[in-house]
């Protein structure tokens, strides 16, 4: 049904439907708030993700940004989700980080010492105990560690609003968007107020693309190896991802010129290279997907209100953590509009207020 169908003035439309946007349905849904759905499939970054929720970066052991108290949101709220839509989505997976040298193990035990770090590292080394890996220096355990299943999150909260009619699926029109002194207009749809959640789309959005929003491509492989049985996360130069009937994902590439969802030869060659360097079992690649992560300049969430159009929201800039951002940065956007809660300066778009004066 077109959504011009739908009449009455409505709480909030919203554009894109990645984590983003159902993050900020589900905040809606909670509060007994009315609202639609726009969305197209132009960003694929929320379908294509590894999934991984990991709050520790492993690269140089250190908390990743406000991961406890996101983990802390989001783990019961994929719970709820998975109930209402009755689909499995958090598969609860250790990750274990492949160390390279001694000097790296040294680096983990004094990680894991720290009080913030201790509760997600453990102080013991795990010995490799898979043929299939080359892993003479063992691994590091990362604990409270997992996987959202997202692609089937959205192919379900998709069929989902689609049966409540709430689902609007096309690319929205930014020349057709009216906005009022007391609401904003969009195809005979009159709402309080818009909330756009585009990911990488943000790019068109004559209104918001003052953001630094620089976006990263990614790219995944699946593989399939019978011979592999491996039950864990292995992190090494890549990762590698158990999803059960012998299938892994192996990801991901970090690109910042080409901004296609296209998967290429390059990065796929790069890929194979990197993870023949440690496992040594037989495998064929089944599928090959890419993305682009809403990355930001500063590594921060974008989430907040328009400078001079006061009906006008973000919530973007997850990067390379939507699964664990999504549920905190929503809360909090929903928290400022209907309750004046502040949102965190980090997150706030109000931090680049200065670059929209500028570029006007
Ligand atoms: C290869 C790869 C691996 C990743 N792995 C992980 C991981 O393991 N863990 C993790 O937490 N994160 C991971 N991420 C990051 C994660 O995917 C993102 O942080 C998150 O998906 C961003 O969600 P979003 O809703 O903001 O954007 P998107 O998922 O891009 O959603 C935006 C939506 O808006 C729609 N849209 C855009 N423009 C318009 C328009 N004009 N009209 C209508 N609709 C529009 C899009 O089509 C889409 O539906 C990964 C990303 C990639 C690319």
């Amino acid at each position: 049904m077109p959504i011009s169908y739908l009449c009455g003035m409505i709480d909030y439309l919203i554009v894109g439907l990645g984590l983003a946007g159902i993050s900020f349905c589900e905040q809606l849904e909670g509060n007994s708030k009315t609202y639609r759905v726009i969305a197209d499939k132009s960003q694929t970054s929320s379908v294509v993700a590894g999934g991984l929720y990991n709050p520790v970066i492993l690269k140089r052991f250190t908390l990743a940004w406000n991961a406890k108290e996101q983990l802390e949101q989001a783990l019961p709220f994929y719970e709820k989700l998975s109930k209402k839509l009755q689909v499995q989505l958090d598969f609860k997976i250790p990750v274990l980080r492949r160390f390279a040298s001694i000097e790296e193990q040294n680096m983990w035990f004094e990680a894991s010492d720290k009080p913030q770090l201790n509760y997600f590292l453990s102080t013991t080394i795990k010995k490799n105990n898979n043929i299939s890996f080359d892993a003479p220096f063992g691994y590091g355990e990362v604990r409270h560690t997992g996987r959202i299943d997202t692609k089937v999150l959205l192919v379900n909260y998709e069929r989902y609003l689609l049966e409540k009619e709430l689902l609007q699926q096309e690319t929205f029109d930014y020349t057709c968007l009216e906005i009022n002194e007391d609401a904003i207009t969009y195809k005979g749809v009159t709402a309080k107020k818009i909330i756009f959640a585009t990911g990488f789309g943000l790019t068109d959005n004559p209104f918001f693309n003052y953001l630094p929003l620089n976006g990263t491509k990614g790219e995944l492989l699946t593989i399939k190896a019978p011979a592999l049985k491996e039950e864990n996360v292995i992190k090494s130069s890549v990762f590698i991802i158990p999803l059960g009937s012998d299938l892994y994902r192996v990801g991901a590439t970090y690109k910042w010129k080409d901004k296609t969802n296209l998967p290429t030869e390059e990065s796929k060659l790069e890929l194979l290279e990197k993870l023949d360097t440690f496992l040594n079992c037989a495998y064929e690649v089944v599928d090959h997907v890419a993305g682009i992560r809403p990355t930001v300049a500063d590594r921060r969430p974008l989430v907040g209100q328009h400078p001079d159009e006061k009906k006008l929201f973000i919530l973007n800039g997850f990067g390379s953590r939507g699964v664990m951002i999504a549920p905190t940065a929503s809360a909090s956007l929903y928290q400022f509009i209907e309750n004046k809660e502040a949102i965190h300066p980090e997150m706030n778009i109000a931090r680049f207020t200065k670059k929209y004066y500028q570029k006007k």
